[in-house]
């Protein structure tokens, strides 16, 4: 088998790279472990910027989500027993779409595999990436059902393939930097059949551990308490987490928390990475592969439709113009935006997680950045750029 490219991952991430190769009619072969009906239901993120979801507009991808995302213009912190909202629309004429990740990459495997024919093979096993560095790189994988070894040949490979991928280990090691920071936290990520109890996203920082409620849907919420990382969900039985969310929610004035049905507790062990260079021969790595920014600030998604806008243009007009700079400043110009949101993440850790750690001084300058958060509009303005992704042209 020949294709041009081998997108291994059908996240947000490879299915975005694949249908903007099949717009510009480049075939491609996307090659996934799970099945479609999998990927299709595993929740995630939810908060997506304003010029991700431009940048799939402009790709003719971003349909359903303009017509069914909702538009947050507000987040709200509490802290010291009171609540503060903070209007980042008002402040800064831009805003949130909150669109479920299972919606999005429902999206996108339709518009890649069944509108615009892209190839796709669910179930794979054991996918190789092999020989990146010449320019015949060729990719293996197991058929499921069969068993059968399959060998693909290629021009170029997308390594797609999230946080436990493989295609990161195709880089050569004494050529490759891994950047790591481990907050020595945890967070017990729920999801609640419940609505929110207020139109926006909370935070809580609280002595007892941050807390987290971020909307999904009318039927479905999504909350995070912080937690010791490692921890074991049968720590946490229903009770336990309505009894903490009230707790480290609560506010004076506030509405009571509509609880509900928890449909998904795990544990996620906060720590963040960067993989440099993200491109070895013709391997180029996308999004979780590349990097893993923990949950802090919604980043994630985000910067991977960042790489797969770049590496999916780039490796078009390479394929059909020619044009290779594109693909020669790919790592770089992906690398601006992934340590600006590592930076605000790990900034934004210590205002939710200062106030728990047992230490007064961090926890006296976290409320001090809270606190200039509503008291300097320079802080303000500086905090939503950020906070939306608007802060610099990169
Ligand atoms: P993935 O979505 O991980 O996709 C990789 C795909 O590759 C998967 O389908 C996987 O099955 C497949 N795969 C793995 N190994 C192989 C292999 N060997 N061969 C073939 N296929 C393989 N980000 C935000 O921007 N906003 C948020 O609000 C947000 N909230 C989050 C909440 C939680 C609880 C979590 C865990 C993450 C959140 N994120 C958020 C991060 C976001 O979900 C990820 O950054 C995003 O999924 C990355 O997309 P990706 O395509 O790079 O990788």
């Amino acid at each position: 088998q020949r294709f041009s490219v081998v997108v291994v991952g059908a996240g947000p991430a490879g299915l975005t790279v694949g249908s903007i190769l099949r717009a510009a009619s480049v075939d491609c072969l996307v090659l996934e472990t799970e099945t479609r009906e999998f990927i299709e239901q595993r929740p995630r993120a939810g908060v997506i910027e304003e010029w991700a979801v431009h940048g799939l507009e402009k790709r003719g991808l971003a349909r359903n989500l303009l017509d069914r995302a909702e538009l947050h213009t507000a987040c709200e912190f509490r802290f010291d027993g009171e609540r503060y909202r903070f209007p980042y629309g008002e402040l800064t004429g831009s805003h949130h779409f909150v669109y479920p990740q299972p919606l999005l990459v429902t999206d996108l495997v339709r518009e890649y595999a069944d509108v615009r024919g892209g190839a796709i093979r669910f179930g794979v096993r054991d996918v190789h990436v092999h020989d990146a560095d010449t320019d015949r790189p060729w990719v293996s994988y197991i058929c499921p059902g069969t068993g059968e070894l399959q060998v693909v040949h290629c021009d170029f490979v997308a390594g797609c393939d999230g946080a436990r991928g493989v295609s990161r280990a195709a880089l050569p090691p004494e050529r490759v930097r891994i950047a790591r920071h481990d907050y020595g936290i945890g967070w017990l990520a729920l999801l609640a059949e419940a609505p929110p109890s207020t139109d926006c996203v909370l935070f809580g920082c609280h002595e007892r551990g941050f807390a987290g409620q971020m909307p999904r849907s009318p039927e479905v919420t999504r909350y995070y308490l912080q937690c010791p990382p490692g921890d074991d969900v049968e720590n946490w039985p229903h009770e336990r987490v309505w009894s903490e969310l009230r707790e480290r929610l609560g506010a004076a004035g506030v509405p009571p928390l509509a609880e509900g049905r928890l449909i998904e507790k795990r544990v996620l062990d906060m720590h963040d990475y960067v993989v440099e260079p993200m491109a070895h021969g013709r391997l180029f790595l996308a999004g979780d592969a590349a990097h893993l920014v923990a949950p802090i600030a919604a980043k994630g998604m985000n910067l991977a439709l960042h790489d797969a806008f770049l590496l999916g243009d780039a490796l078009v007009a390479w394929l059909t113009t020619g044009d290779g700079s594109g693909l020669d400043g790919y790592a770089q110009a992906c690398l601006r935006r992934v340590w600006d949101y590592q930076e605000f993440s790990q900034w934004l850790s210590e205002v939710y997680h200062g106030t728990a750690a047992g230490d007064p001084f961090r926890a006296g300058t976290a409320l001090a950045r809270l606190r200039r958060l509503f008291t300097s509009p320079t802080a303000a303005a500086a905090f939503a750029e950020q906070y939306l992704g608007t802060a610099a042209r990169y």
